[in-house]
């Protein structure tokens, strides 16, 4: 039994008193490591549960500043903020809800030169980006360094989801196997966010790191959850490794992470299913 003090006690006290969570949870919690990647509309929301929650170390990456268009959604910044790095705000608003976090900054993007040293020093990594290289990045990265993490895309009244432990599950390649043209698909800022989208994804993002550092149910792996807003329909699709998959499959052809150019919006479900992004 870790000694925790009286005011970690009571601070955690309502994971402590969940069986599923209890003291070797929440030092679980206090003791893991989790990079979110992108400090905007979904990163802002997983990166106050995950420091609320306790997790020791918070890594942010981000290269932005605020700008005001942000704050509809981007709960991690304030207006005063507008102008500021990304980072620095985000590092702000989490020491000041939970100063027992360490936060790192990664004032960066990143790239195929810097992202695995900076995604190895983390347990899991959430995908908190807007657009389908970095989403590739992270993937490639994570599944090439063993690293779990959670894919998260939202887009006008929809959003997507799906959890991967490299060498288990399914990967994001596996499912999207490359990125759409860059000409195929909308930009963010064409397209248009409800702001609560952004949250209910990222809560979601940001319970699947909670229940993995905690061993508490069953992750969303193998499975791409998405939901449609304006239906309020979550939908639950399986999914499984494939064996042709260009970097977890049985011939990987990726061995290193890939730069690709341009930056559009991440791939969230149609009608008929997941977009492929054509
Ligand atoms: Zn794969």
């Amino acid at each position: 039994m870790v000694d925790f003090t009286d005011e970690q006690l009571q601070r955690y006290s309502r994971h402590i008193i969940l069986k599923e969570v209890g003291v070797e949870g929440q030092i679980s919690l206090n003791q893991g490591k989790v990079l979110v990647v992108g400090a905007g509309g979904l990163g802002s929301p997983v990166a106050l549960y995950l420091a609320a929650a306790g997790v020791g170390t918070i890594g942010i990456v981000d290269d932005d500043v605020v700008v005001l268009s942000n704050l509809q959604r981007q709960i991690l910044h304030a207006t005063a903020d507008v102008g500021r790095p990304k980072v620095d705000s985000a590092t702000d608003t989490l020491r000041a809800l939970n100063p027992e976090v360490q936060v790192t900054a990664h004032k960066c993007r990143l790239a195929a030169d810097n992202v695995m040293s900076i995604v190895s020093e983390y347990d899991f990594v959430v995908d908190g980006t807007d657009n389908f290289p970095a989403k590739f990045l992270v993937n490639d990265a994570c599944v090439l360094a063993g690293i779990p993490f959670s894919h998260g895309g939202v887009l006008r009244f929809a959003g997507q989801t799906m959890t991967v432990l490299p060498g288990e599950s399914a990967c994001y390649r596996c499912v999207f196997r490359q990125p759409p043209p860059e000409d195929a698909v909308s930009t963010c800022s064409e397209a248009g966010i409800l702001g609560a989208i952004a949250g209910i994804l990222g809560t979601i993002q940001a319970t699947e790191v909670l229940k993995y550092l905690t061993g508490a149910g069953r992750l969303l792996t193998d499975t791409l959850l998405t939901f449609d807003a304006l239906a309020m329909e979550f939908r639950k699709i399986a999914l499984s490794r494939q064996d042709e998959c260009p970097v977890c499959g049985r011939e990987p052809v990726i061995t290193s992470p890939v730069d690709y150019r341009g930056a559009v919006c991440a791939p969230v479900r149609t009608k008929d299913g997941p977009d492929d992004g054509k």
